[in-house]
């Protein structure tokens, strides 16, 4: 195909509506053209391509645009059904809606104003990528010098950039904050001397039992002279018991069983699902031997036992968990004033008075 000699496009501008205004003629280098519009094209009145800026021919690597036909290489949208220059110089405002035939959906849709360069010179295209300037510029490898030095596409870009570094940033931020949250809570909720549970967590678990009406047992455990401990041997001595009588709750339980510390001496097992009374005591009954086995602390064999208190959730029409965990509680007590070393079921009708009983293992 042979190519039209053209070195330059004259361009006649002409105040807007200014019929008392005089005609401005204006010749432009094409390397002046080149920077003014580098995404701009001259087409002959039959649509061939006379010339293509730098940016333009970077969309079609490995073609020449000059020579090629104008309406086989994009699709016209707007004006709709536009076939010939003539047609597109008749679009309102020379706005022009494009799509390139062969690129992706994410970077082909181009807008262009298009002026006339008179009748036999066919018509002169300023093109842009409108909204698909982010994916254009990353698939034809686009950089500022494909860009007017006074298009803000530029700074467009680096606002794409900044903002999605920023939004980078803060995801890995947000990720960190939601690490530090997950282990604040865990802290919250957990005894740092044995890694047990403790008294919020339980009351957060006792909560969602009664709530989502799930059956269980619950035992509370006392240690028995735990102060001698202590007095005799002690705080580091008493901190190693408290830490033994956790490994062993753990230990004499099932793995979805909630072991609790919720006090200096104190613990609360619940067991998920168990509510026969004869087991628990039984559980209760082993709890309180294995407790009882001596523990040899370098040259010192030290001892203890514990009184615990029984309940479950079925035992009585308990008003809430502070009436259950009371109830609890006072069959601890009666367990320690029945001589320590037992277990008692609390009474089945915590307002009813009935009496308890304890049980020696
Ligand atoms: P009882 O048989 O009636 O239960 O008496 P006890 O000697 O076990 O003493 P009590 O349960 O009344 O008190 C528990 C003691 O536990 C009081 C406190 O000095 C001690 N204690 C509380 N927390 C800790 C702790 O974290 N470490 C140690 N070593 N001792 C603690
Ligand atoms: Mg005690």
């Amino acid at each position: 195909m042979s190519r039209p000699e053209v070195t330059s496009a004259t361009v006649s501008s002409r105040p807007q509506g200014g019929s008392t205004a005089a005609e401005t003629g204006l010749s432009l280098a094409d390397s002046a053209l080149d920077r003014l519009m580098p995404m701009h094209m001259v087409v002959g009145p039959d649509g061939h391509i006379l010339r293509a800026a730098r940016t333009l021919q970077k969309l079609f690597p490995r073609r020449d645009l000059v020579g090629e036909n104008l309406f086989r290489l994009f699709e016209i949208r707007r004006p709709r059904g536009a076939r010939s220059v003539f047609d597109l110089l008749q679009a309102e405002g020379g706005r022009l809606s494009l799509t390139l035939s062969q690129a992706n959906a994410s970077q082909r849709n181009l807008k262009a104003v298009i002026v006339s360069l008179g009748e036999r010179e066919g018509a002169l295209l300023n093109l842009s990528f409108g909204f698909s300037l982010v994916d254009a510029v990353r698939f034809y490898d686009l950089t500022a010098a494909d860009f007017a030095v006074t298009d803000l596409a530029v700074e467009m870009l680096y606002l794409v950039e900044a903002k999605s570094a920023a939004l980078n940033e803060s995801k890995k931020l947000n990720l960190r904050l939601q690490g530090a949250k997950i282990a604040a809570e865990e802290q919250a909720f957990t005894d740092t001397l044995t890694g047990l549970k403790n008294r919020r967590a339980l009351d957060h678990v006792l909560a969602r039992l009664v709530r989502d009406r799930i059956a269980f047992g619950l035992l509370h455990l006392d240690i028995d002279y735990f102060k001698q401990v202590n007095d005799t041997h002690g705080h580091a001595a008493g901190d190693e018991v408290l830490q033994i009588v956790a490994r062993c709750l753990v230990r004499e339980t099932r793995r979805n069983d909630i072991v609790a510390r919720v006090g200096g001496d104190e613990f609360t097992v619940v067991f998920l699902g168990l509510v026969d009374t004869s087991l628990l005591m039984e559980i209760s009954s082993r709890i309180i031997r294995r407790l009882e086995e001596p523990i040899q602390r370098g040259g010192d064999r030290l001892r203890i036992s514990g009184s615990i208190g029984v309940t479950t959730s079925e035992r009585a029409p308990y008003r809430s968990i502070e009436a259950l965990l009371a109830a609890a509680d006072d069959a601890l007590y009666a367990s320690k004033r029945a001589g320590r070393g037992c277990a008692t079921l609390a009474p089945a009708q915590p307002d009813g008075g009935a009496k308890t009983d304890s049980v020696t293992p």
